[in-house]
This record gives C-alpha cells, structure tokens and sequence, in this order.
C-alpha cells in the first residue's frame, strides 16, 4: 500500500486551493468536469474561504482525482486528495492527533514530503506562524513513525496538513506529478526592480506554471520573434526581451523608455485588434483589457490565419457567471481558431478578475 492509500470515512474527495472569491467558480468547475467524467459529488466551500472541498461519499478518490487532473483546472491553484478532517483538536497536542489520524487512514508507506500550509485567505493567513511551528514539530515525529520519509522524495505523494483554525485542519495528499509544486500553489515571484509594472509578473508566472522546465528552454529562445498587444507601459514585452525575443509592441501608450533603449524591440501605435503581422511569428501575447469573447475570437483568428506558432493571452472576466464565460471563451477560442491546439488556462496568483491561457501547436 502507498503512503494515502485509503480514505478516511466521511473524507473522500479534494481539497483544492483558489483566489479568494473565486470559490463559486472553483466549484462550478469541479462539479461540471467531475459530472462530465461521471464521478458524482457536490462542492462544498464557503466564499473567501480560498478553498473547495469536493466530496464524493463511497468514491474511489484516485479515479476521482485522476479524472480531474490538476494541469488541467483552472481556478484550482492546488488540487489534493483528502484524507481526513479534524477539528476540536487539543491545541496543547496537534500533533497526537494527526499521527494517530495518518496511521489510521494513510497505510504503512511514508509520504516523501510535509508541507503545512493554510488557504490564502483574509482568516487564514494569521496562521502562518503556526503552520511553520507545526511543521517543524511534526517532521521529526512523523520519520520516527516512519510515515515521512528520511529526505525529501519527490516520486513519492506528499503531505499536506491545511490548518483552517487553530484547532481545526484538513490532511491532505498530493500525488506526484498531479499537484502545484508550490505551498498553497503559489509560486514566489518578486517584482525585479528594472519591471515596468507589475503585470511583468503575470507573464513571468505564466511561463513558470504553464510550461515546464524543458518546453521553456525549447520555446523561448534568443533570436524568436513576438508580438504584444497592449503593450503599455511595456511589462511583458520586457519579459520576452529578457528572453532575447525580438517583440514588436502594439498599443497607443507609451512603453517606458529603457526597454525601448535595450533594443529588439518595435513600438507600434496600431489597434491590436486590427493590425496583423507581416509574417508568421514564434509568439502573440495579449493583455489589452477588452470583453473576453472579443479578445478570445481575435486570438482565433491568430491561429486560423497561422500569424504564430504560440500564444498567451489573459481573459478578463465579468462580474458574473464567471466559470460559464470562461467556458464559453475557451470553447469560442477553440471553435474558431479551427486547428488542432492545446490549450493550457489558469487563474495565475498575479491574475485578478482574470484567467491567463497558453496556447501551443496539439502534441502529435
Ligand atoms: N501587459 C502590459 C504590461 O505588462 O505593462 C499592461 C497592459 S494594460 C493591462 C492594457 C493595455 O492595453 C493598455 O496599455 C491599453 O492601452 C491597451 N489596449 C487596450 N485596447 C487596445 C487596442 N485596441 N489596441 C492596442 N492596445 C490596446
């Protein structure tokens, strides 16, 4: 048996971390993709809370979790595999509680990782001194009970203990390769001081979470060629720039003048939505703020027309119905562009009322 193995009675299901506020949209999308692959479950979650439990009573919580693969979800910052809940723990002795909780109900196997964490919410984050103190309580316990293992292992699942309260957390399970290799599935970028604006980050982060190590030394290459539309003042044009991509910048406003001294780099004052480049290009980027269905039918046109290989644009999203519309953009990106693509979305941690979607030529 492998270390999270067997479920706790009353706790099948996931556990799944989000932007806070955005928990309805995390739970439409867990119920709808669930129901689609014929697992059946309701969300349960409460809004601010920056997580979602969806639970499947009597599952089989591989093929639940399996059938919705974290890759592939996108308002889950994190996907996990409950384990257990406890809640009026002593708060003199946590850690009893959750050693006799994983010898019950994780097997015999030891995890490859611990990591204690809370959701990223107004309520929760006054809880990260206790997550670090239980953390470095926990781990020497859990090896000498050999349910952790001596040195991190990264093919093994990990841990996740999800303080909710002082007395109240969630164990959960990350499976290898299925799961944000991130604390509560934040990557941590700082702002470089040459950045433009902040929103250098959404791409730096797009690049980070939606390619993996070996797509970025391939894609992203000295010599490649880009477009950014919206460009203003010049936050992702200077992160292609660092890449050594020649980028041709489309927008009304100005960039800020040192990427434009850097070099490789052509202002236009064109409308994006119009202006098309004069031969086909390795990458588009979007950031103009316009209605999502507009922006998604533009970026088609793109990949119709053949103008790039490969593409990451941000959707931003209504006020309401905010999972129906991202449905209903990606499937209008998707109808229109009219050729085989694989497309990879995803509300990023420096994405707000918005989603950030990669699209590359399908595989095969
Ligand atoms: N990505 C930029 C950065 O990292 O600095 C920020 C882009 S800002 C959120 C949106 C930009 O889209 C604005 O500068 C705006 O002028 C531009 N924009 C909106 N509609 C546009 C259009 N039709 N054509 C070109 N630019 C447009």
């Amino acid at each position: 048996m492998h270390a999270g193995d067997a479920p706790a009675a009353g706790a099948t299901g996931l556990l799944c971390y989000c932007r806070g506020g955005f928990e309805p949209e995390l739970a439409a999308e867990l119920g709808e993709r669930a129901a689609a692959a014929g697992h059946h479950g309701y969300a349960a979650t409460e809004r601010g809370s920056g997580f979602v439990r969806f639970l499947a009573p009597g599952a089989d919580a591989h093929a639940l979790s399996r059938a919705l693969p974290w890759r592939s979800l996108v308002f889950a910052r994190q996907k996990l595999r409950l384990l257990a809940e406890l809640d009026g723990i002593d708060t003199s002795d946590r850690v009893t509680p959750i050693v006799a909780a994983l010898q019950a109900h994780a097997g015999s196997a030891a995890f490859g990782a611990l990591v204690v964490e809370h959701p990223d919410s107004d309520a929760a984050r006054p809880l990260a001194g206790l997550a670090r103190a239980l953390g470095n309580a926990i781990r020497p316990v859990l090896r000498k009970a050999g349910l952790l293992a001596a040195k991190d292992d990264p093919r093994k699942p990990a841990l996740h203990v999800c303080l909710l309260d002082g007395d109240h957390l969630l164990l959960a399970v990350a499976d290898p390769g299925d799961a944000s290799p991130w604390p509560m599935g934040v990557p941590r970028l700082r702002l470089h001081r040459d950045a433009p604006s902040r929103s250098a980050l959404k791409l730096e982060e797009a690049f980070l979470v939606l390619l993996d190590e070996g797509e970025r030394a391939r894609l992203l290459r000295a010599g490649m060629t880009a477009a950014d539309l919206g460009a203003a003042p010049g936050g992702w044009t200077w992160v292609l720039q660092r890449s050594g991509l020649h980028v041709t910048s489309v927008d009304n406003g100005p960039l800020r003048q040192h990427v434009l001294d850097a070099g490789g780099v052509d202002h236009l004052r064109e409308d994006g939505f119009r202006w098309q480049p004069p031969r086909a290009l390795d990458w588009m980027v979007c950031d103009m703020v316009e209605q999502p269905r507009r922006v998604a039918s533009r970026m088609a046109t793109w990949f119709r027309e053949g103008w790039c290989r490969q593409a990451v644009f941000n959707l931003k999203l209504p006020m309401k119905k905010r999972w129906l519309e991202t449905a209903l953009c990606l499937d209008l990106f998707a109808r229109e562009a009219g050729r085989p693509l694989e497309l990879r979305a995803r509300q990023l941690y420096h994405d707000r009322e918005e989603i950030t979607v990669l699209v590359l030529p399908a595989r095969g």
